[in-house]
């Protein structure tokens, strides 16, 4: 057996848990630049995938972005040109640090202690619990 044949093997032979990981799909943004504002769409979606108040993104993308940011009707709208790349970026970013779960992979997370610039993650699937740093 060659060395691709046995990564292949190795790749197969995985535990399924590491599919589940998989699952949760970060949704992406649906932007668009108007003069020198970006309009965020989606944040409904955003909001409700995260399980986190719009406020919540609002505020970690003001602080990411360096903008001011306001909603207003169901659109988020950043006082700044972010491209969408960038933008995606950022929200991938908030998904991983502070949605998906680091132990189990699921988004079933939700904010507890939030002092000190820092907030505890609890997951509500697999019952892990840890400290992240607070935009
Ligand atoms: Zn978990």
């Amino acid at each position: 057996m060659n060395y691709e044949q046995l990564l292949d093997k190795a790749f197969k032979e995985l535990p399924t848990l590491s599919v589940e990981k998989s699952d949760f799909q970060i949704p992406v943004a649906d932007s668009l630049i108007q003069g020198s504002k970006t309009i965020l769409k989606n944040i409904d979606q955003l909001s409700d995938k995260a399980r986190r108040p719009q406020e919540d993104i609002a505020k970690y993308l003001s602080k990411e972005l360096a903008a001011p940011v306001s909603i207003n009707n169901h659109t988020l709208e950043i006082s700044a040109k972010v491209n969408q790349q960038s933008l995606n970026l950022k929200i991938e970013n908030y998904f991983k640090t502070y949605v998906v779960c680091k132990e189990c992979g699921k988004p079933d997370t939700k904010f507890e202690q939030r002092e000190r610039g820092y907030v505890t993650v609890v997951c509500e699937a697999c019952g892990a619990r840890y400290t992240v740093k607070i935009y």
